[in-house]
């Protein structure tokens, strides 16, 4: 039938949308892109799970031969989309997510027209900053350079399609799921092959 959609969470770091994701993911229907990055593995982290590892060379190389749907680098580190993968999913008909930061998004949004940008934001910016603080993966001061990115990140939202506040766990999941359906249930492009269906029925 149709093809598998794009759609992209991202949004400042610290506000679930892994969570979010992860919840996604438990659809058949649904397929994570699992990401390059030249960061090291935090605690309890697997390669090819939560991302793909890679020295900056492998990266570089990657960059260079065109291997990425998008790239950033971000706080010093750099991540990429692997474009394969993506493109074969979507192929198959699986809806592909991608959780990347902002940067990423928009290089998305102009190659891809088509992709779904959905903006995760926190409940306050206050309830961020004590979830940051909770996880206790990063140093202070990378904390401070996070939350000082992120009222400039929020007033990017008019450039999204769809946003969600993450301040139920549970009904965040659900917006999120409406969202996916909504795009599958569009007119837009999906016509002509709805019309042929009923036309060839005849
Ligand atoms: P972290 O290092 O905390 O896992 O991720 C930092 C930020 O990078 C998060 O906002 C995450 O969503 C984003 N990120 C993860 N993978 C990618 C990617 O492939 N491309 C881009 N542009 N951002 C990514």
């Amino acid at each position: 039938m149709h093809k598998g959609k794009l759609f992209v969470f991202s949004g400042p770091s610290g506000t679930g949308k892994g969570t979010i994701v992860k919840e996604l993911l438990k659809s058949p229907d649904t397929w994570f892109s699992v990401s390059c990055t030249t960061r090291a593995p935090r605690e309890g982290e697997i390669d090819g799970v939560h991302y793909f590892f890679v020295t900056q060379e492998k990266y570089d190389q990657m960059v260079e031969e065109g291997g990425f749907l998008e790239h950033a680098s971000i706080y010093n580190n750099s991540y990429g989309t692997p474009k394969a993968p993506a493109l074969e999913a979507m192929e198959q008909g699986k809806d592909v997510i991608l959780d990347i930061e902002m940067q990423g998004a928009f290089q998305i949004k102009e190659a891809y027209p088509d992709a779904i940008l959905v903006f995760v934001l926190p409940p306050s910016l206050k309830e961020l900053s004590n979830r940051i603080h909770h996880r206790g993966t990063e140093t202070e001061e990378q904390i401070q350079v996070r939350m000082a990115t992120t009222l400039q990140e929020i007033e990017q939202l008019p450039k999204y399609h769809y946003f969600l506040i993450n301040d139920d766990l549970d009904r965040a999941v659900e917006d999120a799921k409406s969202i996916i359906k909504a795009e599958h249930c569009k007119v837009d492009g999906a016509a002509s092959s709805v019309i042929n269906r009923f036309k060839e029925e005849k």
